[in-house]
């Protein structure tokens, strides 16, 4: 079997090399089972020398593919491209910054041997801050309440995936691309091992709190309307609450007269109205926004730099090689 390594980098100079030299570790153990290796790095835009690096790596390496894109375009976008260059019969997928230990890959392959489509690593949460930990637990719980898969708190993007796993989540196009849930959506025969967690190599996380909570936000809204439904059924409950209120504010209008004072009643009931009905404006403009994105179909990456020669379709006229494939090239892929 061929296994692909997927592995996205940005800004990863100082770990990169190193990371090379545990996969290659890993790739000589599989060797000896029997399996081949190559190794697909995608460089996000970065702006260090990572691509020096891929460039030397794959001069080094004949089992080196690496696609450089003309500006950060995001780890999805990253993940999408080396699923698309990966010609592995399986494709294992990891960050470049030794937070997904190279050793575990030959556990993987073993696991898929015996029947897996999909091997899937959990992380414990060992070295988290315990605010992070608990900020996890609780948007999990809320997130499976919304969402029709199952996400795992732990488990990301570290993970085997078979040949027709793989061509499944290339088929889905969309371009507001949430991996995590991408994959579970997929689904196939899988199995979940624990490993624990280790800190980056070097260099450091691009997280920001923000782009936590905007992440959060991509995987409650990616999936269903559900969260449209909730403003729905809030909106019913808060009309039966208003005519019940209006009913009896009526009633006693007609029984005992007017009774002016009725200031912290009307704030209360507009401001606590108006919060609701901006947050529901916020979600109906979510999808609105998701739907703009959607349609207006661009590549969800541009490539500047590479040394793989098939995979990714060109662009003839600007010589710019894009990241989808459009109706045209389709029909002329379907003719014999
Ligand atoms: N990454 C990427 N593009 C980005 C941000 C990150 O390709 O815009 C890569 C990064 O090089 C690493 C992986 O995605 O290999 C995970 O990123 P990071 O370590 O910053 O995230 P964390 O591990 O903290 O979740
Ligand atoms: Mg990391």
């Amino acid at each position: 079997m061929l296994i692909s390594i997927v592995a996205p980098c940005y800004n990863e100079e100082a770990v990169l090399a190193r990371f090379h030299t545990e996969v290659q570790k890993a790739a000589e153990d599989l060797l000896r089972l029997g399996h081949a290796m190559e190794f697909v790095y995608v460089d996000d835009g970065s702006r260090d020398r990572t691509l020096d690096i891929l460039q030397r790596l794959a001069d080094t390496d004949a089992r080196v593919r690496y696609v450089s894109f003309s500006r950060n375009f995001g780890k999805e976008a990253a993940l999408l491209a080396g699923l698309r260059n990966a010609s592995g019969d399986a494709v294992v997928v990891m960050d470049a910054d030794l937070q997904h230990p190279p050793e575990l890959i030959e556990r993987m392959v073993r696991l898929h041997g015996t029947g897996h489509d999909q091997v899937i690593a959990k992380r414990t949460r060992t070295g988290d801050g315990l605010a992070r930990t608990l900020a996890a637990r609780l948007y999990y719980r809320l997130v499976n309440r919304l969402v029709d898969v199952e996400l795992v708190d732990g488990v990301g993007d570290f993970r085997l995936m078979s040949r027709r796993v793989v061509d499944a989540v290339l088929n889905l196009s969309e371009y507001n691309r949430f991996s995590k849930g991408l994959f579970a959506w997929v689904g196939f025969p899988s199995t979940t091992f624990g490993y624990e967690n280790a800190a980056r190599g070097a260099g450091r996380s691009s997280w920001s709190l923000r782009g936590l909570l905007e992440y959060g936000l991509d995987g409650l809204l990616s999936f269903n309307n559900r969260p449209l439904r909730a403003a729905l059924w809030l909106g019913v409950s808060l009309l039966l609450c208003a005519s019940l209120y209006t009913a009896w504010i009526v009633g006693a209008a007609m029984a005992d007269g007017v009774r002016t004072p009725g200031y912290v009643t009307i704030i209360t009931a507009v401001t606590a109205l108006a919060g609701v009905q901006m947050v529901m404006l916020g979600v109906i403009g979510e999808y609105t926004g998701r739907i703009y994105y959607e349609v207006k179909r661009r590549p969800h990456f541009l490539v500047q730099a590479t040394n793989v020669e098939t995979g990714t379709k060109t662009d003839t006229e600007t010589g710019v090689e894009t990241g989808v494939d459009t109706d045209a090239e389709r029909t002329k892929d379907l003719i014999p």
